[in-house]
């Protein structure tokens, strides 16, 4: 699978639909989701056209993968809940089901998030 240059992330990154920036540095976008499923709900994105978490801790430079870590702190921060908590979900492949063919995690909080995964 190659990366698809039109997906809706990339059209954020390149500004040709508009976000609701909550973070940005060089390798660095965080948006809020456009359908919340928590109170706060905040998604991190690189820059850089990686598809999924397989392909980002794979092939993604050193420098974008600590400035991706880093970024999650200060998304915390922005987002008021690094002392309250939150939880960091990336989708990956077929048993992951994203929807968005561009790498990405989820940050929710601001409520406590209850159990991890049902697996029933
Ligand atoms: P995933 O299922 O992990 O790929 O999550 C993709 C997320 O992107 C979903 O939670 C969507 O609500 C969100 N999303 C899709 N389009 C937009 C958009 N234009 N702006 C903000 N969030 C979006």
């Amino acid at each position: 699978m190659s990366y698809d240059m039109n997906n809706i992330f990339a059209k954020i990154i390149r500004g040709e639909i508009p976000s609701d920036k909550v973070y940005e540095d060089a390798h660095v976008l965080a948006f809020k989701d456009i359908r919340p499923q928590a109170k706060v709900h905040v998604l991190i994105i690189p820059k850089g056209p990686y598809i999924s978490s397989q392909d980002f801790s794979e092939k993604a430079s050193d420098v974008e993968i600590v400035a991706f870590n880093r970024a999650i702190a200060k998304v915390a921060k922005a987002a008021g809940v690094a002392v309250t908590g939150y939880r960091v979900i990336a989708n990956t492949g077929p048993d992951g089901r994203p929807e968005v063919p561009h790498y990405h995690v989820h940050i929710l909080g601001g409520q406590n998030m209850g159990r991890m995964v049902s697996l029933d």
